[in-house]
């Protein structure tokens, strides 16, 4: 059933914090210790963004300001933000064979500290339509087809060498079996396990037992567990060793975790397009984690990350490089 892990996987994620800052303190990680990977399995989509003065009403046609199309989808996003922070990252997603997903193939091959696992897929590539108003708030529509598509034997396949201590990070895109398979085959690993509740596709709430840590936006935590985000994130913590991010927009976000709750701040920014914010927030945090960061401090380069994606067009395009995550750090 749902609660096959071990309480030793349980408390991995405070430990993890705990035992690295201590490594930090005596010098650093052992020479030799093996690389911890994080594997995103989610889906890749085409986003195509329409720039609009204004969000349209219902029945309204609307001429859009201007028109990118650009590699997205919360896996390949993630995976993205995560790489870019320097871990070991491993992009596990279902793509069609169309050109579309060519694109996102030569994409992904651009990007530093990532491997990119296609999952093929008869389906055509999910796709995303976008519309970012000049206030900077969007509505998004996705296809699904090829994250539907993927099956539990596809998804573990690309998982075969997950391996103890290594991150599985994963989203509300794919089919909950498929999820729930692979967030199985992590903690028999002994891996910790990542739930970003976006988009609640499906019954989420019974699946939450099975992740160490769990972020949610606003308003997918009030629907998951009710409440204002304060007692939300305690909620989506509440058992030993689990912790919860409950995302607030400009006011950053709570962290929730050891029994003690915390808001971090976002710094204050002109906003002009939030368009993956909350994928740059994730991707970031999980790589830092990845990388032996506790998770306060993992979560605060998340938010200052995010908070700088949002001062810029576009979804992939608009997120913090390599060099800039660093500047944020520093
Ligand atoms: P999502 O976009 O997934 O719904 P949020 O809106 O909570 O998630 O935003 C995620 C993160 O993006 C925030 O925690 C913050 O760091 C950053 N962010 C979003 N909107 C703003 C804003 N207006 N000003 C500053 N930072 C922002």
């Amino acid at each position: 059933g749902d609660r096959g892990e071990r309480p030793q996987a349980r408390r991995r994620l405070v430990e993890r914090g705990r035992s690295r800052a201590c490594e930090g303190l005596h010098g650093g990680r052992a020479g030799g210790a093996p690389v911890k990977r994080v594997f995103v399995l989610g889906n890749a989509t085409v986003d195509c963004v329409q720039t609009v003065a204004r969000l349209p009403v219902p029945g309204e046609t609307l001429l859009c300001d201007s028109l990118e199309r650009c590699p997205g989808g919360k896996g390949l996003n993630q995976a993205i933000a995560c790489a870019r922070t320097g871990a070991a990252t491993v992009l596990a997603a279902p793509l069609g064979g169309d050109r579309d997903g060519a694109v996102l193939a030569t994409a992904a091959s651009a990007e530093a500290n990532l491997e990119a696992r296609w999952i093929a897929s008869s389906a055509p590539t999910d796709y995303s339509a976008i519309w970012v108003a000049s206030d900077g708030e969007n509505m998004i529509v996705s296809s699904a087809e090829a994250a539907r598509a993927l099956t539990e034997a596809g998804a573990l396949d690309a998982l075969a060498d997950f391996a103890a201590g290594d991150v599985l990070l994963m989203q509300g895109n794919l089919d909950r079996d498929v999820t729930v398979a692979a967030c199985r085959l992590a903690a028999a690993r002994g891996g910790l396990r990542v739930l970003n509740t976006a988009p609640i596709a499906w019954d989420m709430a019974g699946a939450l037992p099975l992740f160490d840590l769990v972020v949610a936006n606003a308003v997918e935590a009030a629907t998951l567990v009710g409440g204002a985000p304060h007692a939300a994130a305690q909620a989506l913590s509440s058992a030993p060793g689990r912790a919860a991010v409950v995302t607030l927009g400009a006011e950053g976000a709570i962290l929730s975790a050891e029994g003690a709750t915390t808001r971090v701040a976002a710094p204050a920014v002109s906003a002009v397009d939030t368009a993956g914010a909350g994928d740059v927030l994730v991707g970031v945090l999980v790589g830092r984690l990845a990388q032996g960061a506790p998770l306060k401090p993992a979560l605060a380069l998340g938010i200052a990350a995010a908070s700088l994606a949002v001062t810029r067009r576009g979804t992939v395009p608009s997120f913090p490089t390599r060099d800039e995550l660093a500047r944020l750090q520093a």
